[in-house]
């Protein structure tokens, strides 16, 4: 039976806890009981790690790549030998199922492997010139990188902002989410145990204002890397700025899900709504908007009800349980608001719209449609378990809707027409999109929004190249 673990800080190789530090109590989503009381850094803990961070980044930027991917292969091989624990850990600090957990565990293997291998691909070119000038085009790690990481994807999360500037050479403070903080130090443990020096990468905790100003303000960080909302987002880039750091900024989504009337319903209703429902709706490329043509309208709202009202709401420990608690007492409160908001302005609830019992952070499934444009709901990301389902009358309004907001992160359509496949390829400003499947990443896909979804990409050749700088050499 896995145990919570202790809650400490990574700060230059050593466990940081204690010391009259003030402290966040971590909480099971299912139960509301406490699991531990996390520290949070002090000023001077933070002036350590960014002291430990600049020693790191000296040393581990001149690793070779044989040594990044010795390093990366291995903490795969950790993760998946540990993925039985990882996956208890994060199911009881973020309530999502044990089997979504254990998929997160095995997308940080398939991500580290593949940067394992991506590190011997980082070439530079030459350039030859017919005078006998020749130049060479060399990549360098960017330097010490402020990553945050949110509290939906506890594992995943922090896989993402590790595994990309460890291939690259920098050295990295990860600030995870203070919710999910076991999950962040695991993965950490299975790089340290696969021999990475502990000053390349470090992990703090604290408020997370203050932390991220701090970090921001000190010239040692030459990267911010940040996953949250478009609010948090917008605020730390001009923190940013002051410096010119670089920026990885993977922000808010409202994902619209265009379904015409060519498709067959059930199938795409059997695929759409446990991708719906998957880690309570609290995921940046969630699905949120779906966006019927008239023909199938009413059999699909039909058919997404019924299929809402059969899901299994539980414990994520508990075998069958299809979806888990929301994972903070924020959650459900701002569901009820956008909800209500909804319906007062006329859109018709067909399921759920309350909480579920009166422990922990459960919701229930929640279908509504006929929302109108004006609701706060279709306007503000939800992150939650609630599907809005509107009806449109042929492509262009379809589009339109799609298109309507500044978001742009995930987008969906299924439609067997293939010239119309074509058109949404070409017309929907998003940064990625599901096109009859609801397959929305992978680890050599790169993953990112355009808008206020953000900018630059993390997986993939791109994520790797986002931790890197271009140095130019002419020689005579
Ligand atoms: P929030 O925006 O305050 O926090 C989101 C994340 O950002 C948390 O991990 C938090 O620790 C961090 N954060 C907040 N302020 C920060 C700051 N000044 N500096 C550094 N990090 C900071 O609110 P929340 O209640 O946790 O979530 C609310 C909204 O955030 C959600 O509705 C959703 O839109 C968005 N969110 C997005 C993602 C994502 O994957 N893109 C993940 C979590 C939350």
């Amino acid at each position: 039976m896995t145990q919570y673990p202790a809650l400490h800080m990574m700060i230059d190789g050593e466990r940081v806890t204690g010391g009259g530090r003030n402290t966040f109590p971590v909480v099971n989503p299912a139960t509301g009981m406490k699991l531990g009381d996390l520290p949070l850094a002090t000023q001077a803990d933070l002036d350590r790690a960014l002291d430990t961070a600049a020693r790191g980044f000296a040393r581990w930027r001149h690793s070779t790549s044989q040594e990044r991917a010795a390093v990366l292969e291995g903490a795969a091989r950790l993760m998946e030998e540990r993925r039985e624990d990882l996956a208890r850990i994060a199911t009881m600090e973020q309530g999502k199922t044990l089997p979504e957990a254990r998929i997160e565990v095995m997308m940080n293997v398939g991500l580290f492997r593949f940067y394992a291998g991506e590190v011997f691909r980082l070439y530079g070119r030459a350039l030859v010139r017919p005078s006998g000038l020749r130049a060479t085009v060399i990549h360098e790690p960017v330097g010490p990188v402020a990553a945050f990481a949110p509290w939906n994807f506890p594992l995943g999360n922090p896989g993402r902002k590790l595994g990309a500037p460890i291939a690259a050479g920098c050295s990295v403070i990860l600030k995870a989410a203070e919710e999910t903080p076991a999950s962040a130090l695991g993965v950490l443990q299975c790089l340290y145990d696969a021999g990475l020096p502990q000053e390349v990468a470090q992990a703090v905790f604290g408020e997370p204002a203050e932390v991220s100003s701090y970090l921001l303000r000190s010239p040692v960080i030459r990267k911010l890397s940040f996953t949250g909302s478009t609010q948090v987002g917008k605020l730390l880039i001009k923190l940013a700025a002051e410096d010119l750091k670089r920026t990885t900024m993977e922000l808010g989504g409202h994902g619209p899900v265009l379904v015409f009337d060519d498709v067959d319903v059930d199938q795409v209703l059997d695929a759409v709504v446990p991708h719906k429902f998957r880690n309570a709706g609290q995921v940046c490329v969630a699905p949120t908007r779906f966006i019927v043509e008239e023909g199938i309208y009413d059999r699909f709202l039909e058919g997404f009800v019924r299929r809402a009202q059969a899901i299994r709401v539980g414990n994520g420990l508990e075998d069958g349980v299809q979806m888990g608690p929301m994972a903070n007492a924020r959650r459900p409160e701002a569901m009820e608001r956008l909800i209500g908001d909804a319906v007062r302005a006329g859109a018709t609830l067909h399921t759920g719209g309350a909480r579920i019992g009166n422990q922990g952070f459960f919701f229930a499934p929640t279908v509504l449609s006929d929302t109108p444009l004006s609701a706060e709901i279709m306007n503000e990301e939800p992150f939650g378990p609630v599907a809005l389902i509107n009806r449109y009358a042929g492509e262009e309004a379809m589009i339109a809707e799609a298109n309507r907001l500044p978001y742009g992160l995930a987008a969906y359509c299924w439609t067997s027409n293939a010239k119309r496949q074509k058109t949404i390829q070409n017309r929907l400003e998003t940064g990625m999109l599901a096109l009859n499947t609801t397959t929305i990443g992978g680890a050599d896909a790169p993953f990112g929004g355009v808008k206020w979804s953000g900018h630059g990409h993390e997986d993939g050749p791109e994520g790797l190249a986002a931790c890197l700088v271009t140095k130019t050499v002419h020689e005579g």
